[in-house]
């Protein structure tokens, strides 16, 4: 039995579409399995714990993201870039996810700055990429489909630093033109799928507890299986919805 422990940062504020919701399943999953964890919660003018494996940025509208961008990188930026590099799992959803890149250039023209966890660049355009997506992720020799819901402005662009995170199956993805979604650093993700995330993808969700879990006891371990029945309807049957429409 182990202790994991997740940084969960911004909460007021950067908490649309539920993602909340991502980490009860981390909870969830990680209980059922008989292990521990432990939430923090940080917000705005807050010094990063250092100690956790797990850090979350969950997504925002542009005035949402305005009020935590400076807080991020200058607050909290060079903690967290130092943990990361030592191992810990980042997941930035959406705004989180263009905050965790070198910046965002919103819809108003204003620039918010980034913490360049993840080598990617994000500018608003003039219309919303919205509605459901699916991707195809290859991960350390497992191939997921990885169902969710997009609602973004911008347009993310991933340089080669980093590695996108998934090919798009349907949907927009990155940027509604190059078929990639979302990037990747080592244990640093950023993704614009919302839904919440994790509750229909149970696999993703695994991946990531088990970087926690190594992160935290310095083991690498394949997590039990636990009965995904009821997950693995909700995901199959987002896919079948979309295969049933015209894209
Ligand atoms: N405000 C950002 C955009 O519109 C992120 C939106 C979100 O987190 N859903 O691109």
């Amino acid at each position: 039995m182990s202790r994991v422990r997740v940084c969960h940062l911004y909460p007021k504020e950067l908490n649309i579409y539920a993602d909340r919701g991502n980490i009860a399943v981390l909870k969830r999953r990680l209980e059922w399995r008989g292990h521990h964890i432990e939430v923090h919660e940080c917000g705005l003018g807050e010094s990063l714990p250092l100690d956790a494996d797990f850090y979350y940025l969950g997504g925002g509208q542009d005035r949402d993201q305005l009020l935590v961008a400076a807080d991020l990188a200058t607050v909290k930026g060079d903690h967290l870039r130092s943990v990361v590099a030592d191992g810990a799992v980042m997941l930035a959803v959406c705004g989180g996810y263009q905050l965790a890149g070198h910046g965002y250039t919103g819809v108003n023209g204003v620039r918010m700055p980034g913490i360049g966890i993840l080598d990617a660049d994000t500018v608003a355009g003039s219309t919303r990429l919205i509605g459901d997506v699916a991707i195809d992720i290859d991960i350390e020799g497992r191939q997921l489909t990885v169902v969710g819901f997009e609602n973004h402005a911008g347009r993310t662009h991933v340089g080669s630093g980093s590695v996108p995170l998934g090919t798009v199956r349907y949907g927009h993805g990155n940027n509604d033109s190059d078929h990639t979604e979302g990037a990747r650093t080592g244990r640093a993700i950023g993704t614009y799928l919302h839904g919440p995330l994790l509750p229909k993808n149970p696999d993703f969700a695994d991946l990531l507890l088990e970087w926690a879990l190594a992160h935290a006891t310095g083991i690498t371990c394949e997590l039990a299986p636990l009965d995904d029945e009821i997950e693995t309807s909700a995901h199959d049957a987002a896919l079948a919805r979309r295969g049933s429409r015209p894209s």
